[in-house]
């Protein structure tokens, strides 16, 4: 039997709208801008902010950060049938750019890969279809896909602490961008990863918003370089153990959320490092462990992820290859 409790502190999602549009039926959107937002032109990675107008279809309104967007690049795959719809987290805030709902914007990174065997170079296709869309075309795109990712009905109710590792960023930019016009009062941590520091997005915004909103923290963890405040190279987990003063108040608080984006994968070095410092403490609100696997959090394994080791509602989770 299973019974349904509710534990105070749980974040309590909005109900949003999914599939206003079909990938089967897809409308047109008209790209309005399309820019670089890493740090430095000088790094290996390009990722997009590409902005587009849904005026006119019934993706006005709906499309939350949190939620994604699909997009679906002309022409055929290799066998011949058209190309599969893509998803693309949604970076803008809950009214669009415009205030409207009618603007919204992407964080989009370029696939690029060389080919084991023939070292040709492979280049995915929508990443690079969306890339390279100038101002004025059309792009044909669905959704919103998605509703566990959200920020919460009243955001004042829950402190956050999101954690992002590239494109992943995207989805916090939008909800930070619809906290700060709240005014929310909440404690916000944004933790930030990269390979090199060129390919931190967004970065000078989220300096600026730490300078203008005392309840708002930002930390970088770069994983090739040493860290500008001296610290080796750096994961996103390690920041709760170099910054573990900082932020354990925040973790301990029955409030708080936390909130993963980027990478499969990251989520588990995550736990481990949650594990690490609220063992015997608050653990429990995060994570719910079998006691065996609290015996060994060293070799925790992905595969123990909802099993061994069970996320709580107060984790939200959006991550992919
Ligand atoms: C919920 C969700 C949200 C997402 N949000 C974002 C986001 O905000 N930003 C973002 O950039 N991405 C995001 N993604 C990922 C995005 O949907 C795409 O998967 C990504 O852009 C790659 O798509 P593509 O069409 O460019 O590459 P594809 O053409 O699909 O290829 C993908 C990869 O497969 C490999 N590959 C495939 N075929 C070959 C071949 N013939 N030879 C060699 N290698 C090959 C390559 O490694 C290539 O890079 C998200 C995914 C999900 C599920």
């Amino acid at each position: 039997m299973s019974v349904t409790t509710t534990v105070p502190g749980e974040p309590v999602l909005p109900d949003v709208k999914m599939h206003a549009v079909r990938p089967t039926e897809p409308v047109f959107a008209t790209i309005t801008k399309n820019e670089r937002c890493t740090v430095s032109k000088k790094t290996a990675s390009y990722i997009r902010q590409v902005e587009f107008d849904v005026s006119g279809t019934p993706l006005v309104g709906v499309c939350n950060p949190g939620q994604a967007i699909g997009v679906l690049a002309e022409g055929n795959d290799a066998t011949g049938k058209p190309h599969k719809v893509r998803l693309y987290s949604l970076s803008s805030p809950k009214d669009g750019i415009d205030g409207q709902g009618k603007v919204y914007s992407v964080t989009v990174k370029r696939s690029i890969d060389e080919h084991w065997d023939t070292k040709k170079l492979f280049m995915g296709v929508c990443s690079n279809y969306l890339c390279d869309r100038a101002v004025g075309d059309k792009i044909r795109v669905s959704g919103p896909n998605g509703k566990r990712f959200l920020l919460p009905v009243d955001p004042n109710k829950n402190d956050y602490m999101f954690f992002a590792t590239g494109t992943g960023i995207a989805p916090f930019r939008g909800m930070l961008l619809d906290l700060f016009k709240a005014k929310c009062t909440s404690k916000i941590t944004l933790v930030m990863g990269a390979p090199p520091a060129s390919d931190l997005l967004y970065h000078d915004f989220f300096l600026d918003m730490q300078t203008k909103f005392p309840n708002f923290t930002y930390l970088t963890a770069i994983s090739r370089e040493k860290q500008a405040d001296g610290h080796d190279q750096l994961y996103v987990q390690d920041r709760l153990r170099t910054n573990r003063d900082q932020l354990l108040a925040q973790l301990s608080n029955d409030r708080n959320c936390i909130y993963i984006c980027g990478l499969a994968g990251m989520e588990l070095g995550i736990f481990q490092q949650l594990g690490f410092i609220l063992q015997g403490s608050t653990l429990e609100q995060y994570l719910q462990c079998d006691p065996q696997a609290l015996r060994d959090i060293r070799h925790w394994k992905r595969e123990m992820l909802h099993k061994e080791i069970r996320p709580t509602k107060r984790v939200l989770m959006e991550v992919y290859a």
